[in-house]
């Protein structure tokens, strides 16, 4: 075993920052992402996959962005690897607008049907929608189901949650309704997230930040225990994230990042692992660290803002 504190089973890729469309509740291509690298390297992608696969069973692997089909190459070659090592669930995710060439949308979805990706969720809804022309998303939706992609679905974003009636979600729904006729399925989707863009132009509809949170990591979506990580990802500058940077694959192999982790070296993750939520306050007592007036959405908002905060202070 690399590493008791690392068990993995998932990996992730962003594949890029870059998107066709620029929703106004986005929590991934903001102002502050580092924009310099346009896409991740594929040799080094392929390698990851590989390296993880000789020293664990992984299990599924997710290829999303921005918009990661705008290098349909490049993610269809990962996808291949991620077959040929057995990897059981190979996921994307797509906002479905990939150009506006009809020849080059039916090429894509050839494409993602040779590669033996098995599982494409495809974002419709409200936020997707305003920035993206419908005609065209349907003609890559059709293009797909032509190919008979093992699991496509419907994945949309619902604003506070689906049961909620709000014009967002009703708009939502029509869109979802659109897309019937291609019998695809229509799976739970996401509730708006208080990251990013949604926390400027959403706010009324996020739930209200406090002073003080309660909680520990796990308890939000996407996350998980720093001792106990069993998903890793990889972003286009190289940076390998288990829920902060531990590594950059430029610099040092899968391997070596793995075998050198240690939550206890991060003064952060060591409080939270060690003590939950009071060992942030704790933190923040000691390090004379000043927190936001206006409060904090979740933990890992508050832990985010620490961690920010320390290192402007070093
Ligand atoms: S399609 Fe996805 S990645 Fe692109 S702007 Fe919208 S939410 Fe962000
Ligand atoms: S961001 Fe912080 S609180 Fe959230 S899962 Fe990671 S270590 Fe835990």
């Amino acid at each position: 075993m690399l590493n008791s504190q690392i068990n993995l089973n998932r990996l992730e890729f962003l594949i890029t920052f870059r998107c066709t469309s620029t929703c106004d509740h986005c929590s991934v291509c903001t102002d502050d992402v580092d924009k310099k690298a346009t896409h991740l390297d594929l040799k080094r992608a392929k390698l990851f996959v590989n390296e993880a696969c000789d020293n664990y069973r992984i299990n599924s692997m997710m290829t999303f962005g921005g918009e990661p089909l705008l290098y349909p190459e490049f993610v269809c070659e990962l996808h291949k690897t991620a077959e040929e090592r057995n990897i059981e669930n190979r996921q994307i995710i797509t906002n479905a607008y990939w150009t506006k060439n009809g020849k080059r949308i039916d090429e894509i979805a050839r494409m993602l049907k040779d590669s033996g990706v098995n599982d494409i969720l495809v974002s419709i809804d409200y936020f997707h929608e305003k920035y993206l022309d419908y005609d065209i998303v349907g003609i890559a939706l059709e293009q797909l189901k032509k190919q008979n992609i093992p699991h496509v679905s419907l994945h949309p974003v619902w604003v506070v949650n689906k049961e909620s009636k709000n014009s967002y979600n009703e708009k939502t729904k029509e869109l979802l309704k659109m897309f019937d006729y291609l019998d695809f399925p229509q799976d739970e989707g996401n509730n708006l997230f208080p990251a990013g863009r949604a926390v400027n132009n959403f706010k009324e509809y996020l739930p209200t930040p406090t002073e003080k949170i309660v909680g520990n990591c796990g308890d939000l979506p996407y996350t998980e225990k720093p001792n106990n990580l069993k998903c890793l990802s990889m972003n286009p500058n190289g940076e390998i994230m288990g829920c902060n940077v531990i590594g950059n694959i430029y610099k040092s192999s899968l391997t070596e990042i793995i075998s050198r982790y240690d939550y206890k070296n991060d003064i952060v993750l060591k409080s939270i692992v060690e003590e939950g939520c009071s060992g942030l306050y704790n933190l923040v007592k000691e390090k004379n660290i000043e927190l936001n007036k206006n409060g904090y959405y979740s933990i890992c908002d508050l832990c985010k803002d620490i961690r920010a905060k320390m290192l402007l202070h070093r």
